[in-house]
């Protein structure tokens, strides 16, 4: 070969590598390959590829000392021939339009893959929540479902928690809602607090749909999970009741961390000692003397993995010195389209981010039926139906992948667009 052609070559994968870190850009590549798979036409990959809807709002906000700050925000809704589109408000430094384009495109996956009657929808807030205060959050909040208020509502597109947002900024966001139409519409939002109509068990929901997807897989890799090592990587709202579970199934938790490292003991962790002591971004390691790295955590010796915390940690890079052999994808898209091959190459049982996070939308779901029809359910109906959701979607997935010969990940996304798909074609738009 020779020297251009090499450097073509390194080149090229380069370019595949970005394009798998990318990830409006590897979910499109993954649509067309699942649509191809079912035997869809291009018009209708043309119509799924992006949203249908994205709005983007400026949102100014009188700052605590007198000054006025503009924040961009997003609203993004990807189709909605299911019925409403329904996903997360995130408040994040980092988010940006791409980002919350694929995330909109997640959703109407997850609710493809659980059967919601949503398509799929999200937003995001240019803000770092860390540094503003109680009243700064409030105004953003209020400001946001202001600028938003045209196109979403109960029946149009019902937004909830996501990254650093909370039950407490969904009560905000439902007031201001509720103001505008001047009625009570607790159905404009979900994961709201108990009192104003929040569901029991959508707080853990997200943690209890990944802990079903673990139960599962060990009985698929004949692995007991009594005594099996279980690294987490975030210790947010899934990470930490996540330990808690796997902690209380009598998993060994050995390893977890937050944004700025990890601890780790072989023996297995203290978590009640870590969730009593950490701080409302879920930050414990300013705690421990020794601690690793992030980096590191993802590869230590362990029978099960769960990346529960930010985008693009199990790369080509890495994928190959991961010890796991389950890995469970509590985040969104914490393993890049390169890695998933490896690892699936490697024998590694990786349950995808669209199945294992869907728990919280599910109970979400739960939640807008009972404030629709003003009737509570107890914690153990909710808990209840969610393990049957999560059960049948995991093996309906772990089927469809045996059958076609694809990893989990492909399989995913065959249940999850298949659905939408067929609904545009039945209203005739493609
Ligand atoms: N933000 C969560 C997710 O990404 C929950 C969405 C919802 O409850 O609507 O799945």
């Amino acid at each position: 070969m020779s020297a251009n052609k090499v450097v073509d070559e390194i080149t090229k994968d380069q370019q595949k590598e970005q394009e798998s870190l990318n990830l409006f850009l590897s979910t499109q590549t993954v649509i067309q390959k699942a649509l191809n798979k079912l035997g869809y036409t291009t018009e209708m990959y043309e119509l799924l590829k992006e949203p249908i809807r994205l709005l983007t709002v400026r949102i100014p906000v009188r700052m605590d000392d007198g000054s006025v700050k503009i924040f961009t925000g997003y609203r993004s809704q990807h189709n909605d021939a299911v019925g409403p589109t329904k996903g997360g408000v995130r408040f994040h430094p980092e988010v940006d339009e791409e980002e919350v384009k694929a995330l909109s495109i997640w959703m109407s996956l997850k609710c493809g893959i659980t059967d919601l009657p949503y398509g799929g929808g999200k937003g995001g807030i240019i803000c770092d929540p860390r540094k503003m205060s109680f009243r700064e959050l409030e105004r953003l909040s209020r400001g946001y479902v202001r600028a938003i208020s045209q196109i979403v509502g109960p029946t149009k597109d019902i937004p909830a928690p996501d990254v650093y947002t909370n039950s407490q900024i969904m009560a905000w966001m439902m007031d201001e809602y509720s103001r505008l139409r001047e009625f009570d519409s607790p159905g404009f939002i979900t994961g709201k607090p108990i009192v104003l109509g929040g569901s029991q068990g959508r707080e853990t929901a997200t943690a209890r749909g990944v802990t079903i997807c673990i139960e599962e897989a060990v009985k698929k890799k004949g692995i007991e999970l009594k005594g099996a090592r279980v690294v987490i990587q975030g210790f947010g709202n899934a990470g930490s009741f996540l330990a808690k579970f796997m902690h209380d199934a009598g998993a060994k938790v050995v390893a977890v961390s937050d944004v700025n490292g990890a601890v780790y003991d072989p023996n297995g962790l203290d978590i009640d000692y870590l969730l009593d002591r950490r701080d409302s971004f879920g930050s414990f390691s300013q705690l421990f003397k020794n601690t690793i790295t992030n980096k590191e955590l993802l590869e230590l010796d362990c029978d099960i993995l769960v990346p529960a915390a930010i985008s693009n940690q199990i790369t080509a890079e890495n994928a190959a010195n991961i010890k796991a052999s389950i890995v469970v994808e509590a985040a969104n898209g914490p393993t890049s389209l390169e890695a998933t091959t490896i690892l699936t190459e490697r024998g590694v049982l990786l349950v995808p981010d669209i199945l294992a996070s869907a728990g919280g939308v599910t109970v979400s779901y739960f939640e807008w039926v009972q404030n629709n029809q003003g009737y509570y359910w107890s914690e153990e109906e909710v808990n209840e139906k969610l393990a049957k959701v999560m059960v049948g979607s995991f093996e309906n997935i772990y089927q469809t992948a045996e059958t076609h010969q694809v990893d989990m990940r492909l399989a995913a996304y065959m249940v999850g667009i298949k659905k939408v798909a067929e609904a545009s074609r039945f209203r005739g738009w493609v």
